[in-house]
C-alpha cells in the first residue's frame, strides 16, 4: 500500500462545481503545498440548469456524463488527483431543488438512506485517514436538499468511521462572513457597469454567510486565484467567469472569493481565527 502524505484533507460536495466555487483556492493551496487532497462528490448534478446555449440539449445522464468530464478538467486545474463520485458514478443522481417532484425520484440523493451512504462516505475515511473534512453546514449552505444530504451523510460518516477507527480530528463548515459579503458586493455594485453581466446578486443569495465572530479559520488562496478560476471556468455548463466575478445559471453577478473561510464544527474552537485547516494537528501517525 503506498504511503499517503503528512497531511490529509477530504472534501465532501453535492454536485461537480460546489468544491471550486466553495473551495477551489484551498483545495489548490493544500494540493500545492503536498498535502493529500481527496474530493467525494456525491452525484454528477444530473438536474443542474445548463447555461451555454450550445450544450442546451444535455439533461440527465448525458448532463451527469458531460459534468464529470468537467469535474476532470477543474481537478488538473486545482492539482487534486484523488477525485470520486460517492458509490461510484451515477450511484446517486441529483435531487434537483428543493420542492420538485424530482425529490421523489427513488435514485436521487435525497431519497439515500443516510447510514448507507454515510457507510460508504466511511470506507473512504478509513482509506484516507483525513485529519481534515470540509463540508456544508445543517442547511446546505443555502436549502439544496443534495447539500443538505451532504451535510447529514458527512457527518453520519464521520461517527461510523470513528467507530472503526479513524476519528477525523477536524470537520469544518463552509462559510463566509458577514463583512467580507457585504464589502465584496459593494465593490461588484461600483465594477457592474464594466462586466458583461446585467444584474449583481445580494449578500443572502450566498451560501453560508455567518457573523464573522462565527468564523474560525481563514485560507488565503490569492496566489492560486488563477486555478481557482480556472477550475470553475471547466464547469462551464454551470458558471460563466469574469475574474473577480463569476455568474451562475441565474446570471447574477457574484463576487469570486479567493480567500476561503470556515467554521470548526468538530474538534476544539481556536481562541483566535486560524490561517491553516492542519493547525494544532502537528505531525500526525
Ligand atoms: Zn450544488
Amino acid at each position: 500500500m503506498t504511503e499517503l502524505p503528512d497531511r490529509r484533507l477530504l472534501l465532501v460536495h453535492a454536485h461537480p462545481d460546489d468544491e471550486s466555487i466553495n473551495n477551489g483556492a484551498t483545495m489548490a493551496r493544500y494540493a500545492a503545498e503536498g498535502a493529500h487532497v481527496t474530493l467525494v462528490t456525491c452525484t454528477l448534478g444530473e438536474r443542474g440548469e445548463v447555461i451555454p446555449p450550445e450544450l442546451g440539449h444535455l439533461s440527465g445522464a448525458a448532463l451527469g456524463g458531460h459534468r464529470l468530464g468537467e469535474l476532470r478538467e477543474a481537478m488538473r486545474a486545482l492539482g487534486v488527483t484523488d477525485f470520486r463520485l460517492l458509490g461510484g458514478a451515477g450511484r446517486y443522481c441529483d435531487s434537483g431543488m428543493m420542492g420538485l417532484p424530482d425529490n421523489d425520484d427513488p435514485g436521487c440523493f435525497w431519497q439515500a438512506d443516510v447510514d448507507q451512504a454515510a457507510g460508504l462516505l466511511a470506507e473512504v475515511i478509513l482509506e484516507i485517514r483525513p485529519q481534515v473534512l470540509v463540508t456544508y453546514d445543517d442547511d446546505g449552505g443555502y436549502g439544496h436538499p443534495d447539500h443538505i444530504q451532504a451535510h447529514r451523510v458527512a457527518m453520519r460518516a464521520v461517527e461510523l468511521a470513528a467507530e472503526r477507527g479513524w476519528d477525523v480530528p477536524k470537520v469544518y463548515w463552509n462559510r463566509v462572513p458577514r463583512s467580507v459579503a457585504e464589502e465584496s458586493f459593494a465593490r461588484l455594485d461600483d465594477d457592474l457597469p464594466g462586466l458583461p453581466f446585467e444584474k449583481a446578486a445580494v449578500v443572502g443569495d450566498v451560501p453560508g454567510v455567518v457573523a464573522d465572530e462565527q468564523v474560525t479559520t481563514e485560507i488565503d488562496g490569492t496566489a492560486h486565484a488563477a486555478a481557482k478560476a480556472a477550475a470553475m471556468r471547466a464547469h462551464a455548463t454551470q458558471i460563466t467567469v469574469a475574474e473577480p466575478y463569476f455568474v451562475l445559471s441565474n446570471e447574477l453577478a457574484q463576487p469570486l472569493l479567493t480567500t476561503e473561510y470556515y467554521e470548526l464544527a468538530r474538534g476544539e474552537r481556536p481562541e483566535e481565527r486560524e490561517s491553516d485547516l492542519f493547525a494544532g494537528i502537528g505531525e500526525a501517525p
